[in-house]
């Protein structure tokens, strides 16, 4: 802390992983020494810059953009951009912190990393978020490439800004250079199945910790926080699954529809419209709008998949989701739930799923991507995601091994955290000090 003053984030995120190791370094001392947590816990590099841009009146606007390089011991580093306010050294650290366990678990060659802005895309013109990005990227761009760091979408970031990042990469650096981000166009190198990986992801995972308890998706009901790339198809594998969707959320409020909600009506207006969640009750009247997204906790569910944001599920919260009796909690988001709901859903029975194991889907295609961007092929969107689902499935299961071999079975916060810090460790040991 006295390392890091004020990045709360990133030490919510230490704590969380630091704690739940201690197992792991009872059985093999070695992961006590030679620095390991000192070395792992400090990024490789940060790079902080600013993002000159000219709005639509031609005023001068300036942000602050950055990229954690964070570990690169088992491949390049890879992990998301993030657009929005809140973005500053502390929230870009824990989820590139995040990201190196994450990476190692599903068991692709890939480091750890994350970057942003504090920029928001929300209320911005099309032109404003295209100047944005390219000033963005051209800074980024003399720090990234495909052997080196390969960044992708995550808040704010979708299709459309990759699709000007890209761009811009290729305008001011030499070559077609595929392989330099992930989450691209179909027609220039993406991957099918990519925009679907980390909410089909979630689900294939939650599916498999419901399977073991002789539970499933079909008849339950479920609430999934937010509406953008996770949220939505986390939504549609669900339904298919034959789960009813009651709830989803922007940052604004939540909409509540008793009759299931109709996916296809959120992706549209989130997607390609662009609009608020609460214009989904202009189309059906027998849905509920409610102002204020935390409040969407309360809704009665069988599954809870927080896939908006980090501590969207506070103390509180986690409460009020165990007295209405929720069976599963499946983080999509990053690190959702604070420490204290996490304890809250483990003292209560609630099968609980972590945020590194659960949403890994999205950076595993991502890696396919890169693998196809390197063959110069393109594989069907049955292909990837039968690859996916079977990723899913063997993180489930090592993440259930380790619990069980360092004596926390069931505890998949702990199997995640130690089967995906080993294989980073050992490569770290065998590397030596650099
Ligand atoms: P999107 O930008 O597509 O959607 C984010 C959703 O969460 C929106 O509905 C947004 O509402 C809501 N939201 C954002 N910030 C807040 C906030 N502070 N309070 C309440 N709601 C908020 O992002 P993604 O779906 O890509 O990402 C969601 C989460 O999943 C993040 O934690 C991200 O790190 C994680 N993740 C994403 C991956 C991916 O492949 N996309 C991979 C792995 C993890 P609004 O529109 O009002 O802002």
């Amino acid at each position: 802390k006295q390392r890091n003053p004020n990045e709360y984030e990133f030490h919510q995120a230490v704590k969380e992983i630091f704690e739940s190791l201690v197992p792991a370094f009872a059985k093999h001392p070695k992961y006590m020494e030679n620095g390991i947590l000192e070395r792992i816990s400090e990024p490789e590099r940060v790079i902080s810059f600013s993002v000159p841009w000219v709005d639509d009146e031609g005023k001068v606007r300036v942000n602050r953009g950055f990229r954690v390089q964070f570990n690169s011991a088992i491949g390049p580093y890879k992990g998301g951009l993030r657009f929005h306010p809140s973005v500053n050294a502390s929230i870009v650290k824990f989820l590139g912190f995040e990201q190196i366990f994450k990476n190692s678990l599903t068991g692709l060659p890939i480091g750890g990393g994350k970057g942003g802005a504090d920029f928001d895309p929300k209320g911005k013109s099309d032109g404003e978020v295209m100047r944005f990005t390219q000033s963005f990227m051209t800074e980024l761009s003399k720090h990234i490439g495909s052997d080196i760091d390969v960044p992708a979408g995550d808040i704010g970031v979708g299709a459309r800004e990759i699709g000007y990042m890209f761009g811009q990469y290729k305008k001011i650096q030499k070559g077609y250079e595929a392989g330099i981000l992930t989450g691209k166009g179909i027609g220039y190198g993406g991957s099918l199945t990519r925009t679907e990986a980390t909410g089909y992801g979630t689900v294939y995972f939650v599916e498999e910790m419901l399977k073991d308890k002789g539970l499933s998706f079909n008849g339950s009901t479920v609430v999934v926080s937010g509406s953008g790339n996770v949220s939505i198809y986390a939504m549609e594998k669900a339904a298919q699954l034959g789960a009813t969707l009651v709830a989803c959320s922007d940052s604004n409020g939540y909409i509540y529809d008793k009759n299931g909600i109709n996916v296809e009506t959120v992706r549209r207006l989130k997607e390609v419209e662009r609009k608020r969640i609460s214009a989904y009750v202009d189309e059906h009247p027998d849905a509920q709008y409610h102002e204020g997204c935390s409040d969407i906790w309360l809704t009665p569910c069988d599954i809870a998949l927080p896939c908006a944001t980090q501590n969207e599920i506070d103390v509180e919260a986690a409460k009020v989701l165990v007295a209405n009796s929720v069976k599963a909690v499946g983080e999509g988001a990053n690190m959702p739930s604070t420490l204290q709901a996490i304890e809250v859903f483990q003292n209560n029975g609630v099968l609980f799923g972590p945020a590194k194991a659960v949403n890994a889907g999205g950076v595993a295609v991502s890696a396919l991507e890169m693998a196809q961007n390197s063959m110069r092929l393109s594989w069907s969107f049955e292909e990837v995601d039968s690859k996916l689902k079977e990723i899913m499935t063997t993180i489930y299961r090592n993440s259930v091994e380790a619990a069980e071999n360092y004596g926390h079975p069931d505890n998949l916060v702990v199997g995640a955290n130690i089967a995906g810090f080993l294989k980073v460790a050992d490569a770290m040991l065998e590397q030596g000090v650099i």
